[in-house]
């Protein structure tokens, strides 16, 4: 029997199935939906955190958290963005794996965390040196996925990941991530077209997290309500933020689907500038290689229909 046992396992060792993809968590809609379509056909990877709950709010369950200590691979924007998540890298509570910060990746342009304006954070106490990204002190704006660019290269370094765990799939993640750099080229090309023509209509967004799609696009973003990890502003910021939206004729200020609405409405009431939505997560995106782009595009047509209009 052991010895019927044994011969069906070396059996099946060379000729059975492929080995399993690596088991692969992702923190948040685009990093599962870039991750995603570097996988392809070899695996699906999961999502931790639904669009719907914003990226600075991220509460993990406990079954989550062992799922993440079963996995194989666990990829995160990182440096602050999912602060609470990071924490747990490294740590028992998910048998010591460490996550891998698509903000690290070769290719990644970070841009500082923008003063000045209605940009800044509300504390005007600087933060104390010894201050870490897990009690949300960033050392740049960790929103990297909204450049387009950016998403290319996070492709390129989940490919390098997922083929130093899986080489037998290696050359499959590399013509998926050098397809998904094509699929973005042609989006990025389709937006910079759409938005040509509202790119100096100046705008307030909801949290400060459009630094890159801005950059890239040209556009003319001129304050948040929020800042840069979307802490509830005070009063004083607010007025400020309705003395901007007055000072530089704001076309529009954008609410966001992962925060109440109240906060739009006061500021705009009694200007000339209209409601829109920008969504920098995907809160109605299906999770998948097809997330990412379509968060791209959404913004590109909130931002063109509010301004447009
Ligand atoms: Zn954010």
């Amino acid at each position: 029997m052991r010895r019927l046992a044994l011969l069906l396992a070396a059996a099946l060792l060379t000729t059975g199935p492929a080995l399993a993809a690596p088991r692969v968590v992702t923190s948040v809609v685009p990093v599962q939906s870039i991750v995603a379509a570097v996988m392809g056909a070899t695996g699906t990877p999961d999502l931790l955190l639904k669009g719907t709950m914003s990226e600075h709010r991220a509460v993990f369950s406990p079954a989550q958290i062992a799922a993440l200590g079963e996995a194989d691979l666990v990829f995160i924007v990182g440096h602050g963005l999912e602060a609470k998540l990071a924490t747990l890298s490294g740590s028992d509570a998910v048998n010591g794996k460490t996550f891998i910060q698509l903000s690290d990746a070769p290719g990644v342009t970070r841009l500082p965390v923008r003063q000045g304006g209605a940009w800044e954070p509300d504390d005007d106490e600087p933060a104390p040196a010894a201050a870490s990204e897990a009690e949300g002190v960033l050392s740049f704006d960790p929103h990297i996925w909204l450049d387009p660019e950016n998403a290319k290269a996070m492709a390129r370094q989940a490919a390098a990941d997922l083929a130093m765990a899986d080489p037998a799939n290696a050359s499959a993640y590399a013509a998926n991530a050098a397809a998904f750099a094509t699929e973005i080229d042609q989006t990025s090309a389709a937006i910079a077209a759409e938005l040509a023509p509202v790119k100096n209509k100046p705008f307030i967004v909801f949290h400060d997290a459009y630094h890159y799609f801005e950059k890239r696009f040209g556009l003319t973003g001129v304050g948040s309500i929020s800042d840069v990890s979307a802490q509830a502003p005070s009063a004083e910021r607010l007025a400020t933020v309705r003395g901007k939206i007055i000072a530089t004729h704001a076309a529009c200020v954008f609410r966001e689907p992962q925060f109440d609405d109240k906060v739009v409405q006061t500021v705009i009431e009694g200007t000339t500038a209209r409601e829109g939505v920008l969504d920098p997560l995907g809160a109605t995106l299906t999770p998948g290689p097809d997330a990412y782009p379509q968060l791209l595009r959404n913004i590109a047509a909130a931002l063109k229909d509010c301004l447009g209009g």
